[in-house]
């Protein structure tokens, strides 16, 4: 492939684009063009990044480099510890095209809206001739994605994964589903019993390069959230999939079971573990889509498995950035029910009687990750309930996760965990009482509150805030159809009810910081 540029060009590569097969490199010419790679510094990131997210990107953008260098390529690379580095991607990029006389760009589309403008901003304000290319990680492009949401009046996941399933012809049969249904959602709900066993991720030795990584980031970042001791993660394409052959291997089988599942001594359970992998390229979701594929037609993994993970990249990994790109600018403001609270600070400590919370965030800051379960039914309900303002729950989600980068956390946490797009990305909002987490995870079990009491100072925080919640947004839900069977509850709550809990709710808020 060749962008017919002739001239030098500049070829900046971000932490998600780490592959040798995006289309700026694909684009470039080994002999002439120059690639730009630029660590962040403590005064150019807003998000108070985990040490170890930061730890895996930039040890993982200094492999890509050493590759790229081993190949042929001219990399500029500038450490967090340059003095060179002024913190300002931006600036990096005007001086290194100055400095070598170059007015031709060529960069991968960021995962993050703002920084797409820079780029576009570059090529106005200072007539460089830059070009932007679509990520290809991904299977839609986003011609697919707005031609399927156009002149819908919903945007629901079910259809757009049915019509990615037809388009790339995963787990189809002649035109149909594998097993005739599109969807086993249903058999991913099994609870644990305690006597399962599951395999660790796989676990990579520091070598040289992180492990100088690990000391500057804690001396760069030392403030930062997040524990950087026993750094585990792979930094290479080749670590990368090693670590998911070793969950096909080990997890894939129980994967669909599990999926829901939560169990306070075991982080991971039956989970990949490789969205930051996916995230940051060293991983190719069409690749490990197809891997699953013939797990499942050679008859070694079962359907409810095959079929809910790939449902979970082909689907859910897509149609979630089909919106961040529809939806921005603007979407990052959203707050469909006006809430004002500030973030509690525990979910910067882990210090609270709240086991579940407790335990998902003190492991969120041990490993930098939870599963989609524990993000979704533990912290994000409970920001949901206690009304914290969605642009904090946001930034907090933004900065603990090894995974995230702004186009698929956004969306992630704005629509789908908080409802703050009033509907746009889910049909309902996800809100639970304890009954829910309860049967679906050990915490409650070594909680001081009870979690089969609805009320009173002992009561488990989240059944008393669950009901004052749909009592208090009655307007802007009770006419949804899946909330119907709560609302019908609530009616029959007496008037003495209604009264103990919003008293319950309030005295509890009230002491929330
Ligand atoms: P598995 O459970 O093993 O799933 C396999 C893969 O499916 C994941 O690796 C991921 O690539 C993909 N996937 C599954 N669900 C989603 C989803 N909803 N959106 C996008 N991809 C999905 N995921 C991120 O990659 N980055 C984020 O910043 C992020 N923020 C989230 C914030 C909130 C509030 C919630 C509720 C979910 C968020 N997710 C995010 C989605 C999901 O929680 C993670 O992708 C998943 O937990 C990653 O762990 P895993 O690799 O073990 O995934
Ligand atoms: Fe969480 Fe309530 Fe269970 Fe305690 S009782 S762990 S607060 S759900």
């Amino acid at each position: 492939m060749n962008s017919g540029i002739t001239e030098r060009a500049v070829i900046p590569i971000l932490w998600d684009h780490l592959s040798t097969n995006i289309p700026s490199l694909l684009n470039a010419s080994k002999s002439k063009d120059i690639i730009l790679m630029v660590e962040p510094r403590k005064s150019s990131e807003k998000a108070n990044h985990h040490k170890k997210k930061l730890i895996f990107l930039i040890s993982s953008m200094r492999h890509f480099a050493q590759e790229l260098q081993e190949n042929g390529w001219t990399v500029e690379y500038i450490k967090m510890s340059s003095l060179e580095n002024s913190g300002s991607l931006r600036s990096e990029i005007l001086r290194v095209c100055k400095s070598n006389n170059i007015s031709n760009i060529l960069v991968t589309e960021p995962g993050n809206w703002q920084l797409r403008e820079t780029f576009k901003t570059i090529a106005k304000s200072h007539h460089y001739n830059v070009k932007l290319f679509e990520n290809n990680n991904f299977f839609a492009t986003h011609s697919i994605f707005s031609e399927w949401a156009s002149n819908r009046k919903e945007l629901r996941l079910e259809y757009f994964y049915r019509m990615m399933r037809m388009k790339s012809g995963i787990l189809m049969k002649k035109n149909k589903p594998a097993g005739g249904r599109w969807n086993y959602d249903k058999e991913n709900r099994g609870t644990l019993s305690g006597s399962e066993k599951f395999e660790p991720p796989l676990r990579f030795k520091p070598d040289d390069i992180t492990k100088e990584v690990i000391d500057e980031v804690n001396a760069e970042f030392a403030g930062n959230f997040g524990n950087a001791c026993n750094f585990w993660f792979g930094a290479t394409r080749s670590e990368a999939e090693a670590a998911f052959e070793h969950f096909l291997k080990h997890n894939l089988g129980t994967f669909g079971k599990f999926q829901d599942a939560m169990d306070r001594d075991s982080s991971f359970l039956s989970h990949a573990v490789i969205s930051m992998y996916l995230n940051a390229g060293l991983l190719d979701p069409m690749k490990v889509c197809e891997r699953v594929e013939t797990l499942y037609f050679s008859g070694e993994v079962p359907l409810n498995s095959a079929e809910g993970f790939i449902r979970q990249i082909l689907g859910w990994r897509e149609f979630i950035r089909g919106i961040y790109w529809m939806a921005m600018p603007g979407y990052e403001d959203q707050n469909f029910f006006n809430f004002s609270r500030s973030l509690p600070n525990f979910f910067w400590t882990g210090h609270t009687e709240l086991q579940c919370l407790k335990s998902t965030i003190q492991q969120t800051n041990v490993e930098a990750y939870a599963h989609h379960i524990q993000r979704l039914m533990i912290t994000g309900n409970f920001s949901l309930l206690a009304g914290v303002k969605p642009e904090e729950v946001h930034q907090w989600y933004l900065a603990v996760y090894a995974d995230a980068h702004e186009w698929v956390e956004l969306p992630n946490t704005i629509g789908m965990s908080q409802y703050a797009d009033g509907g746009m990305l889910a049909s309902k909002p996800y809100v639970s009482g304890g009954a829910y987490i309860n049967k679906m995870s050990n915490y409650c079990g070594s909680c001081q509150f009870n979690v089969k009491k609805r009320n009173g100072p002992d009561a488990c925080p989240f059944n008393y805030l669950y009901w004052n919640f749909l009592d208090k947004n009655q307007a802007r839900l009770r006419s949804n159809p899946r909330l119907r069977l709560p609302y019908n509850t609530l009616s029959k709550f007496s008037k003495e009810d209604l009264r103990e809990i919003s008293a319950s709710s309030k005295t509890f808020l009230e002491d929330l910081v």
